[in-house]
């Protein structure tokens, strides 16, 4: 069915009047993105319905996002009954939600002060930001390299891509901001080199979630920290992908025996509401005078009042565990689906971040899988051409995971042979 856009685009478009909406999406929209071609209608839990009807089990969850999965009852609560009391306010004001929710992420973390911003880059702009100020106002104005790792990923601001390690992210847009080292991943005599007395803050992601589902060493990442500790660089863990609940504990830094100096949080923080939120110490906070950074719908009070709501129900420490469970179930499946098919090289992540590398006829075919997994029903992700990436809500049912895995099986028997 076209929608009414379509007969108006039509007139623009003689020659496609009866254009499907997802041809209409390619008349009117930037082309940066190529969406499948079903176009979601409704959705509940991790089951998402689209406009012809079919349905879909859900396990890209909005690339991390939808935590409680779709129109999860209080967070359809919480938003409602803020939308019926007022919507926005900016900064020149105050609200409570956005006084809740940071007392709220202060109480469950190493935080002593928060921002908030409406995504991951402009939380991660904002933590490198601070860094950088923070760094040249201790100790002087030399004192200013970002070291960050291949294969990173942070945002999509120009900062924030710079600093990731795809250079083909970054490239074509003309300078770039300078003095940002790129180092390998995982390689503590690397960092150990390269961290110096000049640096004001090392980047990196606990697991690389768009860089295939890599996770940090805990070896990597305690260097990380006593190298920062020991240069008077800020540690800065992105965890806008592992965190809220998704690495199996709030947020991941808890399993791995280091405290970062500045925390960014988004994707899964509002459960499908834009929010993003950046934590750190009251000392290095300081840095961010009146005036010297912003952002008019930060603290937005509906995103506010969902994220609140959202943590109430993740930080519980029964659904912490239930995430583990659902995590070594999926593990399990996905291991005896390579028994079957030996589909994967590895299986690889944290919680219900997970990543198969494909192997054999399947190499690099990670799209075609994905496409085959959307014709049968089921929604995954990739992570670069040769990842298989799952990110579920934390609140999939069990029979799901298990049917999901069943269905992608189906799939790669398909694409074996094209
Ligand atoms: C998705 C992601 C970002 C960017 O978040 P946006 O909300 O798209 O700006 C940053 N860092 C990591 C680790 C991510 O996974």
């Amino acid at each position: 069915m076209a929608l009414h856009s379509a007969e108006a685009l039509g007139e623009k478009n003689p020659d496609r009047p009866g254009a499907t909406d997802r041809e209409v999406y390619d008349q009117v929209m930037v082309p940066n993105y190529a969406p499948m071609t079903l176009i979601p209608d409704r959705g509940e839990g991790s089951v998402l319905w689209d406009t012809d009807g079919k349905s879909y089990l859900d396990l890209a969850a909005g690339i991390a996002v939808s935590a409680l999965g779709h129109a999860h009852p209080a967070l359809v609560e919480a938003l409602a009954e803020q939308a019926g009391k007022f919507w926005h306010v900016s900064n020149l004001l105050t609200n409570r939600p956005a006084i809740g929710l940071a007392q709220r992420l202060i109480d469950l973390t190493f935080a002593e002060r928060v921002f908030f911003a409406n995504s991951g880059a402009e939380v991660n702009e904002a933590a490198l930001k601070l860094a950088r100020r923070h760094s040249i106002e201790q100790h002087g104005e030399e004192k200013t390299e970002i070291i960050a790792f291949d294969n990173s990923f942070h945002g999509r601001t120009f900062f924030t891509v710079c600093v990731g390690g795809q250079q083909k992210y970054s490239d074509g847009f003309g300078p770039k901001p300078g003095d940002i080292a790129h180092l390998p991943f995982n390689d503590v005599a690397a960092l150990g080199e390269a961290v110096s007395d000049r640096t004001a803050a090392v980047i990196l992601e606990p697991v690389q979630g768009e860089g295939g589902v890599n996770p940090a060493t805990p070896e990597f990442i305690r260097a990380a920290r006593d190298l920062c500790t020991r240069h008077g660089a800020s540690l800065i863990l992105d965890e806008v992908q592992t965190g809220v609940g998704r690495s199996g504990t709030l947020f991941m830094y808890e399993q791995l025996g280091v405290t970062p100096d500045i925390l960014t949080s988004a994707k899964g923080l509002g459960g499908g509401f834009p929010i993003g939120a950046m934590m750190t110490t009251a000392a290095i906070a300081e840095s961010l005078q009146v005036g010297t950074h912003g952002s008019t719908f930060g603290g937005n009070p509906m995103a506010c009042a969902v994220a609140s709501r959202l943590l109430d129900i993740v930080a519980d420490p029964a659904l912490l565990e239930s995430v583990r469970e659902k995590s070594a179930l999926l593990r399990g499946e996905l291991a005896r689906l390579q028994d079957q098919h030996g589909a994967f090289e590895c299986i690889r992540g944290t919680g219900l971040l997970l990543g198969a590398e494909l192997q054999g006829p399947w190499r690099n075919r990670a799209r075609d899988v994905l496409r085959q997994c959307t014709e049968e029903g089921l929604l995954i992700l990739m992570a670069g051409d040769n990842v298989l990436r799952f990110a579920p809500a934390l609140t999939i049912g069990d029979d799901q995971i298990r049917r999901a895995v069943g269905i992608l099986g189906d799939a790669l028997v398909k694409t074996a042979d094209p």
